[in-house]
């Protein structure tokens, strides 16, 4: 480039703001034949003054702007992205050819159910297979997300104790939880009692002995939990808990390192949720859209939210509206369904095999990429395993270079890479959470680590340019304490 020059800067997005940056007046992105009927005048209630302020640009305008926009993105689909406890596995392509199927993408919510049996069916078929898999009797698919799947099932457990005359007010979650668990208590109308983690990284099973008695709701818990440690005193924590008339919570966000191999419905836990967009592989990050379905024991299916498929004596599929004690609706209609057909498409993609070996290489690959990693970057808890992510720490890094955990994430980035997530969970210092998943090769998961070692060699011998990463990527370090507070909705 320096020996022929710069290139003259095109027009891109980058610098060059919004799409109204773009507009010209006059310009069109269409051509319409000349009107041949009447011109019909908008009737007074309806018509504004002014122009809507919409961008005026040609069609090419158009298609270089949202294109330069999508270059400048980071995806699954241009690298790894080992994102920990966000499994940002490779989407699997076919899935979207499922949902694009004009029989599920043109469904109208509204249509008779028998006009619908093919989509009826698989909702019923998924539900089966997520019932299946978690050891649940059945299941509401309708919440979009994970958080509200959270929230979904702490209001089950709210009707459920109401149900018996019970005001049970305390939910207990380990210290290390997902920051969404704390929240969803809180919206749910309990009181968030947190449990600590001992040495192992495990919850602290005298600890929460202590805690119990008739005022709690239940346990809130991930296994393997946050730091990718598998609670091996589950029979003793489910006991505790149920032992006081409690019910157990399974965060099952990210099922990969237990798919087809233990259910948490055989663990003792009464109510799941299951982020489908994570396990079984939906493009997710930037807000959606996923769906978050909720698998609950049997003595709990009289609250799900309605409606939900039944399947008649002769084969046909409805939809069931909900009873008495039913919590009432999570979301319009039938959740996300386009999410569901690709879950549907995974599951049956996969198989029972197939998930099975997704799990053992989901671990195998955390683990194997641990160990690559692990002189710059020890394990936080070193004595243990972990399973589908570890957590390790830049702590000794910092120590001896004053550089960060988030400056080696920025540097990676300049080393062609999506970081991992940093500062989670807020447990461990410098927290670094792999979760490379099985969908990346051995070659890949070897460059990444030779990326974060490369990253540990410049903090001892260069650690400016770590201070100053990115500097590669379309935006510089961004002030991330005043995007999250800041925020600005409109431009
Ligand atoms: C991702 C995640 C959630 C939240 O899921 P969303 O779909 O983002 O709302 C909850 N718990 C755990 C453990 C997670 O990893």
């Amino acid at each position: 480039m320096t020996a022929i020059g710069a290139p003259i800067r095109r027009q891109g997005p980058s610098g060059d703001g919004t799409i109204l940056d773009r507009s010209v007046a006059g310009r069109r992105a269409w051509s319409l034949a000349p009107l041949d009927v009447p011109e019909a005048p908008i009737a007074s209630e309806h018509a504004r003054a002014g122009r809507p302020g919409l961008p005026e640009v040609a069609e090419v305008d158009l298609v270089r702007h949202y294109t330069g926009l999508a270059q400048m993105n980071y995806g699954l689909d241009t690298g790894m992205y080992p994102l920990g406890s966000c499994t940002m596995k490779y989407n699997p392509k076919v899935a979207e050819t499922v949902a694009a199927l004009p029989g599920f993408q043109r469904l109208h919510p509204l249509q008779p159910d028998t006009t619908v049996q093919g989509a009826l069916e698989l909702l019923w078929r998924l539900e089966r297979a997520l019932c299946e898999i978690t050891g649940m009797a059945r299941a509401t698919l309708q919440p979009p997300a994970g958080a509200c799947g959270e929230m979904t099932g702490l209001l089950l457990m709210r009707a459920y104790h109401e149900d018996r005359g019970e005001q049970r007010r305390r939910v207990i979650i380990p210290d290390s939880a997902h920051g969404t668990n704390p929240a969803s208590v809180r919206l749910a109308g309990f009181e968030a009692v947190p449990v600590r983690s001992d040495a192992r990284g495990l919850v602290d099973v005298g600890a929460l002995a202590k805690m119990v008695d008739e005022s709690v709701a239940g346990l809130m818990l991930t296994n393997p939990n946050t730091l990718g440690l598998f609670e091996e005193e589950i029979d003793e924590i489910a006991a505790t808990i149920h032992g006081v008339g409690g019910l157990l919570y399974y965060d099952g966000a990210n099922l990969n390192a237990i798919l087809g191999r233990c259910r948490p419905g055989d663990m003792g836990f009464d109510i799941v949720h299951i982020n489908t967009h994570k396990t079984f592989a939906t493009p997710h990050g930037g807000g959606g859209p996923g769906a978050g379905p909720v698998g609950v024991n049997a003595g709990l299916v009289p609250y799900l939210p309605a409606p939900i498929v039944q399947k008649a004596g002769d084969g046909t599929f409805s939809l069931e509206h909900g009873g008495e004690r039913s919590i009432g609706r999570m979301h319009g209609f039938h959740g996300n369904v386009g999410i569901l057909v690709r879950a549907y498409s995974y599951v049956f993609l996969h198989g029972a095999d197939g998930l099975k070996e997704v799990s053992e290489l989901a671990a195998l690959n955390a683990n194997y990429l641990a160990r690559l990693v692990k002189t710059d970057f020890p394990l936080a808890h070193p004595d243990m395993r972990p399973m589908h992510e570890f957590v390790a720490t830049a702590k000794p890094l910092r120590d001896a270079t004053g550089i960060k955990a988030m400056d080696v994430a920025k540097r990676v980035i300049d080393l062609g890479f999506h970081p991992s997530t940093v500062y989670f969970p807020l447990v461990v210092e410098e927290a670094m959470m792999v979760e490379p998943t099985e969908t990346e090769s051995k070659a890949t998961l070897e460059s990444f680590a030779e990326a974060l070692r490369q990253a540990a060699r410049d903090a001892r011998e260069r650690p400016e340019i770590l201070r100053e990463a990115p500097v590669t990527a379309p935006v510089r370090r961004l002030d991330e304490a005043r995007a999250a507070r800041a925020l600005k909705l409109r431009w």
